[in-house]
This record gives structure tokens, sequence and C-alpha cells, in this order.
């Protein structure tokens, strides 16, 4: 009934078909482009793969003038201008790639009024000449994309963005649409307050990804444990391998390859022809694994992506989420699996603590890694304590690792007080630190080498831990590392006791631990035929 609708949505509407060739809107873009168009601002908080680039591209060429989308993804740039020109929208951009020449033919078109999208880095937006070229041209909205960048509490923040601040000033009367992927209620607020967005409209479209299998998996031998992933459950399937350094997507890339998987590997060391015609390969054929840095991923769009693995741990929970939010964007079953281990807190710790920036970027990183160990070491759903961590309560999901198979935990607090005493001896009647394995090996009784050379038989605490497996001692450490209780320093992962070590000694505080249940979770039970 063409009365009851108003005409803007029907503008919208006819774009949409028209332009993007869609028949219906999806969730709630209707009504964040009805309001955008309508001129109010608009906050917008939406899965990857959930349609938020029309949320400001329709506006854009429903409101009369420019749409000015800012966006840090570079590199994407160009291949959003192609698709969009495909389409017969007239799009742009302005970033640090383009000549003298090319920037000042898209300025002519800009101001001349022949674009319906301008696509901008931010750091364009610091250049006074930007702004002032903008002051010259009429604009119908500004889309501010990857918004989580302008908090800093975020997980990915850029200072460029702090700038966008200005905009409102500057341009009152223009509407804006923040977006983003990934925002804790804490990295929400903070968006709103720094992109002085108070008055707009929060969008929230629920996180949920139910058809995600979410796997944590102590690590013991991670690539077989990845051939063994792909062989039983997802051979011949697209899937996507994150690794942490180039070297170990090289490796892993091989690994599988030796063993008849058709595995590429995604790096920005490689030469761009590489990247882009293995990239090429993957969108195009079926059932090729990419094992890449997180550099690959973003702007891709494979629905078919049937399992995400990660090597190493992700910095945050924010990440993990991005990145596994490729999986199943066809809404069909699909894995998330990681592989976590004892080396992975060595590791990052290392990578904190040797940061660049102040105290507080430190304890912020710090933060985020603790959140994801707290997601690892988690005894309830795995899902549930997701979308807890972006705000959205939920029930037990009964597909995630701990729900099909659950750990119990265990009282361990004895063997906490075994390991700390170990430590703390070492370091007062020693005054050496050690890492994992030298102390595992004395509290195991074992006569190694090194523990012979050191004369670690003599400690007290020689050979007082032969109840627990060393694998069981390793998840023992991992959870202290998790819980606090014990800290890493140092580039060899050397342990030391926390503030809070005193309290599990002096028997004022128990410790509950995750027992690995026996069988790991496979995905045949949750797989529908
Ligand atoms: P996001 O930016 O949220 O990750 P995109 O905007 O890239 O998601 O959209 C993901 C995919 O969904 C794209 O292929 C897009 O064309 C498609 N899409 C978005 N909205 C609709 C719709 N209303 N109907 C059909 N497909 C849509
Ligand atoms: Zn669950």
């Amino acid at each position: 009934d063409p009365t009851q609708t108003s005409p803007e949505t029907s503008d919208a509407l006819r774009c949409l078909r028209r332009v993007f060739g869609y028949d219906a809107f999806r969730g709630e873009q209707e009504e964040i482009i009805d309001h955008v168009v309508g001129g109010g601002d608009a906050l917008v908080l939406m899965p990857t793969g959930g349609g938020k680039s029309l949320c400001y591209q329709i506006p854009a060429l429903v409101r009369p003038g420019v749409g000015i989308v800012v966006s840090p993804l570079i590199a994407l740039m160009q291949d959003q201008v192609d698709a969009l020109r495909a389409l017969g929208v007239r799009a742009g951009f302005l970033n640090s790639t383009q000549d003298m020449d090319e920037r000042r033919l898209v300025e002519a078109e800009f101001l001349a009024g022949e674009l319906d999208l301008l696509y901008l880095a931010p750091e364009r937006l610091r250049v006074d000449a930007t702004l002032r070229l903008l002051d010259r041209g009429k604009i119908s909205l500004f889309a501010i994309d990857e918004a989580h960048c302008v908090a800093q509490w975020g997980h990915d923040f850029r200072p460029d963005y702090l700038a966008l601040s200005t905009l409102h000033e500057r341009w009152p009367d223009v509407p804006r649409i923040a977006l983003t992927a990934t925002a804790t209620d804490a990295t929400r607020t903070e968006i709103a307050a720094r992109l002085n967005l108070r008055e707009a409209r929060h969008f929230v479209a629920s996180f949920d990804r139910p058809n995600i299998q979410y796997r944590i998996a102590p690590k013991n031998d991670p690539r077989k444990q990845l051939l063994e992933l792909v062989r039983t459950e997802h051979a011949g399937e697209a899937g996507v391998v994150y690794c942490l350094s180039r070297k170990g997507v090289e490796d892993t890339a091989a690994f599988l390859a030796q063993h008849g998987v058709e595995a590429l590997p995604y790096h920005a060391g490689l030469d761009a022809g590489t990247r882009a015609a293995n990239q090429a390969r993957f969108l195009r054929e079926d059932g090729v694994v990419m094992v890449a840095t997180i550099a690959f991923g973003m702007g891709i769009d494979k629905p078919d992506v049937r399992f995400v693995a990660h090597l190493d741990l992700p910095k945050s929970v924010e990440g993990y989420y991005q990145e596994t939010g490729r999986a199943g964007r066809d809404g069909l079953p699909s894995t998330a699996w990681l592989a976590y281990g004892l080396q992975d807190v060595v590791q990052q710790r290392k990578m904190i603590d040797g940061s660049e920036g102040d105290e507080a970027h430190r304890r912020r990183l710090a933060a985020h890694l603790e959140s994801m160990l707290a997601l690892c070491e988690t005894v309830d759903c795995r899902r549930v304590r997701l979308l807890d961590y972006f705000g959205q309560p939920s029930t037990a999901c009964g597909n995630c690792d701990t729900c099909l198979t659950p750990p119990t935990t265990w009282d361990g607090t004895v063997a906490a007080q075994k390991f700390l005493s170990a430590v703390f001896r070492l370091a007062r009647e020693r005054r050496q630190k050690f890492g994992a394995g030298q102390i595992i090996d004395i509290l195991m009784g074992k006569k190694t080498a090194k523990v012979i050379q050191h004369d670690h038989d003599a400690l007290t605490v020689f050979g007082i831990g032969t109840d627990l497996s060393v694998a069981e001692w390793r998840g023992v450490v991992r959870q202290l590392l998790a819980q606090g209780l014990l800290a890493v320093e140092g580039d060899y992962g050397t342990l030391v006791l926390t503030e809070t070590s005193g309290d599990v000694l002096g028997s004022r505080r128990q410790v509950l631990l995750r027992r690995e249940p026996e069988k790991p979770a496979r995905a045949a039970k949750a797989r529908s035929e």
C-alpha cells in the first residue's frame, strides 16, 4: 500500500532494487537507512557480513550531495570503488596511494557534483586543505566505518580517528553514521563520546552466530591437530587458518600442502601479485584453505568458508570474534577452532611488555589478553561468554566444545601452592627465575641435565608434583597465568609471583581449575546431514 510507505522508504527500496539488485532489506537496514535519510545520526553495531555498507550507501544516493565515507582500509578502497562503479554508482576515493594528478581528478569530480560517494582515509581529514575542499562541495552524510578505531579502549585504536570529532562542529547539519562490527559496551560509549554522537540512535544487531561451533583446544602439536581437523571434518572445504607470524604462515601452508591440502599462504611480506593471485583462487575455487596473518580477511566476502582456525592466540576477544566471524556467512554449520597453549601467553606478554606506547596503553593490551584467556579457560558455554563480552545475554548454545563435552573443575589449590612455592623458592633461595618447563621438571622430580647443572634436585620441592602429568601441570600454569596468580617476565618466559600469589600460598584463596575433557568435541555431532 503506497500510502503507508514514507516517500524516503520507497526511494530507498527503489534504490536497493535498481542499483544493488536486491529484493528486500535485511534486519535493521531499512530502519537505519530511513533514520539517516531523514537526517538523523546513527551508531550501528552489526556483525561482519551483516550488510553495513548499504546503510550508508543508499542514504548517500537518496540524499542530495556527496556521501563522505571515512575508512582506514586504504588497501580496499580501490576495490570498493570499482565495485560501486560497476553498479553505476559514481564513487571515488582520496588516499595516500594516489599521485597528485589522480587526487586532482577526484577533487574536481567532487566539486562538480559528479560523485555520489567519496571514500577518504582518516588522515586526510587532518589536512586543512581537505576540510576546505569539503566546504566547497555539498555533503549528504558522513559515514565513519570501523568506528571502533576511535576508541582508545578498543582493540584497534587509530590516532587519526580522533580528528573525526571535529566533523560535527564544522558541519552540524550533516547526518553522521558510525559503523562497527565489534564493540563492547565500554567501547560503544567511548565511540559515542569521541565522535560527538550524543543524539545518535543506536542500532545494535545481535552478535549471535548460531551456525558457528566454537572450540578451543589445548595446543600440543598444532599443525598435526589442524591437519586432523581438516581431514576428519573439513576435507575439500574452504577455510582460513590464522597464524601470528609470516614464518608461521609459510610453514603451515607448506605443511598442509605437503599433506595434500589445497593450502595457500597470504601475508604482507608476499609481493602484491602473489597475494592477489592467492586471494583470487581462494574466492573462486572450491575448497582452498588460506593460511594467513590477520592482514587477510577484511572486506573478503566469501559465504562458504566452513572453518576458521587459529594456531596462535588472538590478541583480544574482539579480534577473535571478527576473525571467526568470517566462517559460515551462508548460515550453514561451520567451525571456529583455536589451539592455545602456555607459549601463547608467554609470547603475548612479551609483545605487550615490548610494545610502544605508554603504560596505560600496555594496561589496555593486558586487559584484552586477560579477557581472551578467560574465554579460553572458561568452563561455561563459549558462546554465552562471547556474547556476554559484547553485552548480550544468552543461554547455553549446546553446540560449542564446553557444551558438548563439559569440562569439570577441580580444586587446584594444593597444585597451585606447589607450583608457586617452587617459583618462590627459586627466587628467594637461589635468586633464580625459570620458565614453566624447568619448574615442571623440578616438580616431577626429573633429573635432566639442566636440573642437575643447577642443583635443583636439592630443592625441597623436587619431586613433590608426581601426582599430576606434565600436560596437567602445563594446564595449571596456563590457568594460574589466566587468573593473574602468576606472571611472565622478560624474553625467555621466566615466571614470577604476583601480588595475589601470596593469597594462594597463605591458603587464603582457593584455586578452581578446569580439567580438560577426555575426548575433545567433534563437529560430527553438531552437523546436520
Ligand atoms: P559488512 O560491511 O557488514 O561486513 P557488507 O555490507 O559487506 O557487510 O554486506 C555483506 C554482503 O551482504 C554483501 O555481499 C552485500 O552485498 C550483501 N547484502 C547486504 N545487504 C543485503 C540485502 N538487503 N539483500 C541481499 N544481500 C545483501
Ligand atoms: Zn555452548
